[in-house]
């Protein structure tokens, strides 16, 4: 085996169908321990998203700021263009995305981003209160900047199509093949309950289910916290009699602890809240009270549909390290191990892009990306357990204090 990647999402599975629609001679495999789209590829709210690190700029510079910022606009490009390829549909509609605020204090903020924004050429447009309100009517809503080339899909359509094209490309897929442990080489020995696979080099798309695995070494730069959804029954015509929403845009608030928000068909989907828990398995009883809180929060939001009812609840991880942004590269004596994680709840377009990366750096052609903040961003490994949670639990703390702290602002108008 030339590659063998580990997991069945987004990451792996661009990477492999970039790897065989370049070098089709390449002997190239996915191992995925239950079923394409199990992981959070399958489970997402489905937002196309990008955000600008400008607090990159004084390592790297404004030029890697920018390019990487264009790099992961483009991956709705990719998706789009994947998509007309291979002939599959994800409900891809590029309609953009809102940050929306929800006291004065946010907007304030709104405001100097997209000053920003500006700064790297990137004017967005920011709408007041009132013209907000034309969009989406909600008494909660102070303002939103408009982020024009985000986009939404079907999450687990665009899994599908992924493994669709991957298959058509002749990568084999092994579904319901857990790897149990790596040992690096010349050749990486990956064992799973199925017997041994030995490949020259191997691809980690593993995202968030990385902290609880047993596959060193990139266990530790990142912690898995879980996201919860509730999804509304059929609204018909209500989005847009009652909210005005004509538009297919979703939007997440300006909260550190953030809800976020989309039509999806006739129906909404509202998500947020996290919940640090070691592993990728959340026991009901932590999970059931998330849903509820999920609910009373969609109601303060939207008090005009204070009697609709919620049919769907899900939750999964997502991967967050220190600094809110991916690391991709290469690792291992050999430099034959591979990988791409640590999206931080934007991995729809940074898994896109972190599988292209990866197929270029093992086809030696790293050259287009040496501007990428994320090939080039060392992050420390994070603290063993329990240090990894208490730090998690003291910057938990910080944030809902300091989103207390700006919603004080909402009071001084009152
Ligand atoms: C509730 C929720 C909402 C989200 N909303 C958004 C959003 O709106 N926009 C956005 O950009 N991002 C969002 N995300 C994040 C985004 O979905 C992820 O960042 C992205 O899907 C990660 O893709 P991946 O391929 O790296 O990992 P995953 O899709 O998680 O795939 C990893 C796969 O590895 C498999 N696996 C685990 N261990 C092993 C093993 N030992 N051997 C073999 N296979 C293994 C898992 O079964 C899984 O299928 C959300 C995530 C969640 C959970």
């Amino acid at each position: 085996m030339d590659v063998a990647l580990v997991g069945g999402g987004y990451t792996s599975l661009v990477c492999a169908l970039f790897l065989k629609r370049l070098r089709p001679d390449l002997k190239v495999a996915v191992l995925e321990s239950h079923y394409v789209g199990f992981g959070a590829s399958g489970r997402n709210a489905g937002m196309v998203l990008h955000e600008l690190h400008d607090d990159r700029a004084a390592r790297f510079g404004k030029d890697a700021v920018r390019f990487t910022y264009e790099q992961v606009v483009g991956a709705v490009d990719t998706i789009d263009r994947l998509c007309k390829d291979y002939g599959f549909d994800c409900d891809l509609e590029r309609d953009g995305y809102l940050e929306l605020a929800l006291c004065p204090a946010h907007f304030k903020r709104l405001a100097e981003r997209a000053r920003t924004f500006k700064e790297y050429g990137q004017p967005l447009r920011v709408l007041d209160r009132s013209a907000l309100q034309r969009e989406i009517r909600s008494p909660a809503f102070w303002g939103a900047l408009l982020y024009p080339h985000a986009a939404t899909l079907q999450p687990a359509k665009y899994a599908l199509g992924l493994k669709k094209a991957a298959l058509q490309e002749g990568v084999q897929l092994y579904e319901g093949t857990p790897v149990l442990s790596l040992v690096p080489g010349e050749q990486v020995v990956l064992t799973t309950p199925q017997g041994k696979v030995q490949a020259g080099a191997v691809v980690l798309g593993l995202n968030a289910y990385h902290p609880a695995s047993n596959i060193r070494p990139l266990h530790n730069r990142a912690v898995s916290l879980f996201s919860f959804i509730v999804l509304t029954e059929p609204l018909g015509t209500r989005i847009e009699e009652t909210l005005g929403w004509g538009k297919r845009w979703g939007y997440s608030d300006l909260r550190h602890l953030h809800n976020y928000v989309r039509p999806v068909a006739d129906r909404l989907l509202f998500g947020g809240r996290v919940r640090y828990r070691f592993g990728t398995y959340l026991p009901p009883e932590q999970e059931l009270p998330m849903y509820e809180q999920l609910k009373r929060e969609f109601s303060k939001n939207f008090p005009m549909l204070q009697d609709v009812r919620f049919t769907h609840q899900w939750c999964g991880s997502v991967a967050f390290n220190w600094r809110r942004s991916p690391i991709m590269g290469v690792t291992g004596r050999h430099r034959n191990i591979y990988y791409s994680m640590g999206y931080s709840g934007m991995g729809v377009s940074l898994a896109t892009l972190g599988g292209q990366v990866l197929a270029d750096l093992y086809l030696s052609k790293r050259d287009r990306w040496e501007g990428l903040i994320y090939l080039n961003d060392a992050q420390w490994p994070l603290p063993p357990e329990p240090f990894k949670f208490m730090g998690f639990t003291g910057k938990y703390w910080w944030m809902l204090w300091q989103d207390w702290l700006d919603m004080r602002s909402l009071r001084a108008t009152r």
